[in-house]
């Protein structure tokens, strides 16, 4: 664990994660103490700002309660350890400028000890020869540890993601990288393994012979509304179902780890992975939003090109070839402008033996990650009163009702502090990423016309469900979908 004398550095420092996602993390960590001792934090990116804008741009997502003095007087405090430094990305001298400024911090310490964390809040175009400056002109070669944490995405299809790969390890051993997928940050997602592998009630009965059928799903209520540039070159899957949904069922689905040790858990996730062939055309459906009820359709956001055929809603089948779980369809779908915000993974258990009930509910149990954490078991009960019918009810765990006093971090939280103390456990090693992208690559391929004519998303309305071919789909898998007799009380709390 980095105890003393570290430095953290953002590149990318004026950037959007930057502003949204890793100074309000490094504030929250700051503010709970546990960044370490003596931490300095060194922006870093081509803009001139002064100090003051600076801190204007990196403090100005972070939350202060009205009238929190205390919270207040901490964001001054944060602020007098974090400061800027301006330089290309491309120019060995700007990086040899960085190291001056970083040692001119260091010069101070008390100890010999010195670490520093390099963070690349940074497009893509720029990962390599940043990796490449920073090794040569930025590193402590001795009496310290050097740690780098690269964001998404990491290539567009398996040869790229190699290419990438490889030349990023010509500077950065695996040891020092860490590559983050959010997901693996979240609470819920944390939870898997202790609610998978800490309950006989679950795990007994977490195969092919219980389990009909398993949904993961992410849905966002709004579109790409006039950012869609970026959007349109990698599409949902690559955007969501390549990497963070895939890394929830890697989680969901592994066998039980010899131990909570990075390696251990990280073996398991590529083995399960690996279990899983490329995606089928016909284990698809793909959609793309147009306009409805007021709001704009995909085609009409101008940074998108008019004829775009990129798909902004998919569902994908997966099928994993061992003994757990042969059989057993998982089903990744994600879009954006839909009708609600939700992330959950949705567990549809077989029916029980047809005889004294029939036609009754199946169980579900429903681990929803966002928003408002819950896990929720659907099951049968008797209707009380002079009745013996089987009426849905539901075993409830709602995270701000059970757990009220206490404050979730966010994802981004958890994993600075992961790689401060130099946990992998929840960072992207380099074989799992090689075959996610396997999984994958075919039918993005199909999708972008590399192996034959393009296919035409199917459209919906922006605001509903996803497209009205989604039903069908998921029934086609055995997904049964019971509302009679369900119904969740509107005072709790959700
Ligand atoms: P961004 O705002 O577009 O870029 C960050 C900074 O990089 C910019 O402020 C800019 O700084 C520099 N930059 C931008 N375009 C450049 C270019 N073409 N060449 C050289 N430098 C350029 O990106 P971001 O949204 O912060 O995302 C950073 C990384 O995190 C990306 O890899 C992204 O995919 C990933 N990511 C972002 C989010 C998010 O919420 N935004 C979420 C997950 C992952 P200067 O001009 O000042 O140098
Ligand atoms: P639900 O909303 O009935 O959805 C169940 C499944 O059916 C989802 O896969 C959904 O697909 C699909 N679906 C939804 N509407 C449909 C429609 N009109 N036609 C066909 N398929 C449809 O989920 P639920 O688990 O039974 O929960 C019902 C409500 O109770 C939800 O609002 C839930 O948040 C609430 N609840 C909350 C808690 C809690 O907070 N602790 C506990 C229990 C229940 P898509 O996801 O693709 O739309």
């Amino acid at each position: 664990q980095l105890k003393d004398n570290t430095i953290i550095i953002v590149l990318g420092a004026s950037g959007d994660l930057a502003k949204k996602k890793t100074y309000p993390a490094l504030f929250g960590l700051y503010k709970n103490g546990f960044l370490p001792r003596d931490v300095h934090i060194v922006g870093y990116a081509r803009t001139k700002m002064d100090e003051a804008e600076y801190h204007k741009r990196t403090t100005g997502y972070i939350k202060v309660p009205e009238g929190d003095s205390e919270t207040q007087a901490k964001v001054e405090e944060f602020k007098k350890l974090s400061s800027y430094v301006s330089g290309g990305y491309e120019d060995g001298p700007s990086f040899d400028n960085l190291n001056k400024y970083l040692e001119s911090i260091e010069s101070k310490y008390q100890s010999k000890e010195r670490n520093r964390v390099f963070y690349l809040a940074l497009p893509p175009s720029v990962f390599i020869p940043v990796a490449k400056n920073l090794k040569e002109h930025c590193y402590i070669a001795k009496g310290g540890i050097n740690r780098i944490i690269v964001e998404k995405p990491f290539g567009k299809d398996t040869d790229s993601c190699r290419e990438l790969l490889k030349a990023l390890k010509e500077h950065w051993t695996e040891d020092e990288t860490f590559r983050i997928d959010h997901y693996l940050g979240k609470e819920m997602v944390k939870n898997l393994l202790v609610l998978r592998f800490a309950n006989i009630a679950f795990s007994s009965g977490w195969d092919k012979n219980s389990i009909s059928n398993v949904q993961i799903t992410f849905k966002e209520p709004f579109g790409t509304e006039g950012r869609g540039g970026y959007f349109d070159e990698f599409g949902i899957i690559r955007d969501i179902l390549q990497n963070h949904l895939l890394q929830v069922l890697s989680i969901l689905t592994m066998e039980r780890p010899v131990s909570f040790a990075a390696e251990d858990i990280r073996d398991e996730k590529v083995k399960v992975l690996r279990a899983i062939p490329p995606v089928e055309r016909s284990d698809t459906l793909l959609g793309q939003y147009v306009a409805a009820n007021g709001k704009p359709g995909y085609l009409d956001d101008d940074t998108v090109p008019h004829n775009s055929v990129c798909p902004t809603y998919a569902a994908t089948t997966l099928w994993i070839h061992n003994p757990r779980w042969e059989g057993v369809p998982f089903i990744l779908k994600a879009g954006k402008a839909l009708n609600e915000a939700k992330v959950e993974i949705r567990i549809q258990y077989k029916d029980v033996t047809q005889g004294i009930f029939k036609d009754i509910s199946r169980n579900e149990l429903v681990i929803r990650i966002q928003p408002s954490e819950a896990v929720y078991l659907k099951f049968n009960t008797k209707t009380p009163g002079l009745y013996t019918r089987a009426l849905p009810a539901e075993m409830d765990l709602t995270y701000k009702r059970r757990f009220a006093d206490i404050h979730i971090p966010e994802a981004y939280e958890s994993l600075i502090l992961d790689a401060l103390k130099g946990d992998h456990s929840n960072f992207v090693r380099d074989d799992e990423l090689d075959v996610a992208w396997k999984i994958f690559t075919p039918i993005l391929h199909w999708i972008d016309g590399l192996s034959g004519p393009r296919p035409k998303p199917v459209p919906y309305p922006y605001g509903s469900r996803g497209p009205k071919e989604l039903d069908p789909f998921i029934a086609k898998y055995g997904y049964k979908r019971s509302t009679e007799g369900y119904a969740w009380p509107v005072t709790n709390v959700s």
